[in-house]
Formats: structure tokens, sequence, C-alpha cells
């Protein structure tokens, strides 16, 4: 079975990958329990830090799964049945921090928000003194583009005490984002988000507070405990056999990016998100997010008439363009342009092109 790989990837994960890193991928995999591969994890565990504006005495952990596993990790690592936590629900990845919250018995209350709605200080309000000890949240609810007020939800969990979990897994290296000026107490991110580095890996920021937590506690998960992980990490290892090629290739990236520096990274991807956002304001779509994120703009068809699912279909198989549909309520309304990964302005271009053909054929206006 062959499946279509030269679509143009405008999805937010996996994205497309730099030449360089993708040819890293067809090499040979070594064997990792050596000084060699510590050496190059404990290179990897210091950019990050540095890249995450990280607090003194953080620690770094890379676990091999998809960024739920961190998700997952994160949860089981920090918190206990005896924890009570608030968790932003404002799509499918905050519902997400629910239902891993609910897996491990863990009480928590969630803030619903409507779809492609912000948090404001309103929202917060009524959760001031509530008996909390941990706040989750996606800093970027990818599923219809919301950034989220971070300086809201930093001021509010520094008043309340609480830990604060941030899911940074698409807004890393697209948004702003400093771990010790927002006071967090580990931040979660991915290899195929905007690393753009094969899906297989979830890495995290802790805090020292966050480390001394995770010792306190007995882990409730055996092959995420972050216990384990942070132990073997001491010398650059992990206390199973990891995805040793993806390591590498996140070594390799991370390496690239500090290179140039991070913020001329984010500065790339926020050229191509602002580009994007100037032209489409000619089209019959509407940005359905009011504080989009640089990694994504979530677009409904301003006819209600138009299927925004139709949409990504006709894009993929008739121009080979992928961009992401959206699932369950939102699937009719709702399709998302990514601006993660090596794209440039050129593949911005690809995409109007076909967008303008859409409009010549009456696919976008009801
Ligand atoms: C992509 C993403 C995840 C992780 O999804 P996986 O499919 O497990 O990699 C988690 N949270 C957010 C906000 C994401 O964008």
């Amino acid at each position: 079975m062959e499946i279509k790989k030269d679509h143009i990837n405008f999805s937010v994960g996996p994205v497309r990958i730099p030449a360089d890193i993708a040819r890293l991928g067809a090499e040979p995999v070594p064997y990792f329990r050596t000084t060699d591969f510590s050496q190059l994890m404990l290179e990897s565990e210091s950019l990050l830090k540095k890249m995450m504006g990280a607090p003194e005495n953080a620690r770094a952990v890379f676990l091999t799964g998809s960024g739920t596993a961190a998700m997952d990790a994160a949860v089981n690592g920090l918190f206990t049945k005896s924890d009570k936590l608030l968790i932003v629900c404002g799509g499918s990845f905050g519902h997400r921090f629910c239902e891993i919250s609910e897996a491990y018995g863990i009480p928590y209350d969630a803030i619903e928000l409507e779809n492609g709605q912000p948090l404001t200080a309103a929202h917060l309000k009524s959760y001031e003194a509530g008996g909390y000890t941990g706040f989750l949240v996606n800093m970027h609810e990818t599923s219809t583009g919301v950034l989220y007020d971070m300086d809201l939800i930093g001021d509010f969990c520094r008043r309340n005490h609480l830990i604060l979990v941030v899911d940074a897994i698409s807004a890393f290296l697209a948004d702003p984002l400093n771990m010790e000026e927002l006071g967090a107490d580990i931040v979660l991110t991915g290899s195929q988000k905007a690393l753009a580095v094969p899906p297989g890996v979830s890495m995290m920021v802790l805090s020292s507070r966050a480390v001394e937590r995770v010792f306190d506690h007995q882990p409730a998960c055996y092959y995420l405990s972050l216990k384990a992980a942070l132990k073997n990490g001491e010398r650059g290892q992990t206390p199973f056999t990891p995805a040793v090629g993806i390591l590498i290739q996140i070594n390799a990236r991370l390496n690239q990016i500090n290179a140039v520096g991070v913020e001329a990274e984010r500065e790339r991807i926020r050229c191509i998100a602002t580009d994007f956002r100037t032209r489409i304001q000619n089209y019959p779509l509407r940005m359905f997010s009011q504080a989009p994120s640089n990694a994504v703009t979530s677009l409904t068809p301003v006819s209600s008439e138009v299927s925004a699912f139709h949409i990504f279909e006709v894009l993929k198989e008739e121009y080979n363009i992928i961009v992401c549909p959206n699932g369950g309520d939102l699937a009719e309304k709702v399709f998302r342009v990514g601006h993660l990964g090596n794209l440039t302005i050129a593949d911005n271009d690809a995409l109007f092109a076909a967008l303008d053909d859409l409009l010549r054929r009456g696919i976008l206006h009801g």
C-alpha cells in the first residue's frame, strides 16, 4: 500500500520536515546506552531549557510517545487523588486534559468555553480561592486556533498558589513563551509540531518545584513515570529504549534553531501566518478564532451553505494541498491552515492559487 506523500502540507502536524533533518531519518540507528548518546541527550536538554526560558535548576524530559504522552505524564506525575485541578476546556485538547484527570481519578473542575472563544478575567473570577492545587491549560487550543492569555493565567496561578501545567505542544516556537516569566511549573511540547521532526517523541521542561513534586509522589503510571525519566535523565539516559532516531533528529533541529536564535524562528513562523491572514481577508472565509495563535489560522465559510469539510476534501484530492479538517460539531463549519514546519511564502502562493480556483468554481460561495 502506497500513500501519497507529496502534498503541500498545511496541517498542524506532522508538518513538513526540513530536508537535511529528514535525511537523518534514513541513517542507521545507533545503540543508545553509550556516553555519546548521553551527551547528545544532555545537550538537547540544555537547548530545550534555553528555548523555553526555563528557570534555574529546571529539568527537561524526553518521552517516547506523541504529545499526549507528555500530557498524561504531567498529570500522573504531578498530581494525586488528593489534588484538585482547574482545567481550561475550550476544545478537544482541553477536553483531553479532563479525560486524563478522570482516568487517574484526580478531581477537577473544567472552565467550559464556547468553541473559538478566548478566556477572560471574568471566566476566572468565580474560581479564586477555590481550593485548587493545579491549573491545566493548552496554551494554544489547536482544535479551534485560540491562543489563551497566558499573563492572565500566570497571575491567577501565582495569586492562588497553583501548580501551572502548560501544554505548549503547538505554541512552542510559534508564540511568545517564557517559562520563568510566566511562572509555569511544567511546559510540554512535541516533536511533530513547530520542531518539524517526525512524530513519536514528546518533551517537557519542569521547574525545580515540579521536580520535587514528582519525587514526592508514587507514580500512577509505570511507562510514563516522570520519576524514572528524571532519574535516568541525570546521566542523559531514558528508562526504556527511546525513539533513538527521532531523538537524533530533535537534537539536530534544536541546534539548527539555536544557531539562528529562537526569536528568529518565531519571527519566521509569524511572517508566514501574517502573510496568510492578510491575504485571506479577500475571500469569503472568516477567521474563527478571535485570539489566533501563529501556529494555525482557523477559518469558517461566510456562507452557511458551504461545508468546511468539503473544502478540505477538494483541496486534497484536486490540488494536492493538505489543510486540517475539524472533527465533531465543527466538521462542516471549520477547517484550519497551519503555518508550522518548513513552509515558505511560495507555499502560501500555491494555496491562494487553489483558493482562487475554488472561487471561480463557486465552491467557496453558497
Ligand atoms: C498536537 C497537540 C497535542 C498532542 O497530540 P498528539 O496527537 O498526541 O501528538 C496536544 N495538545 C495540543 C495543544 C496539540 O496541538
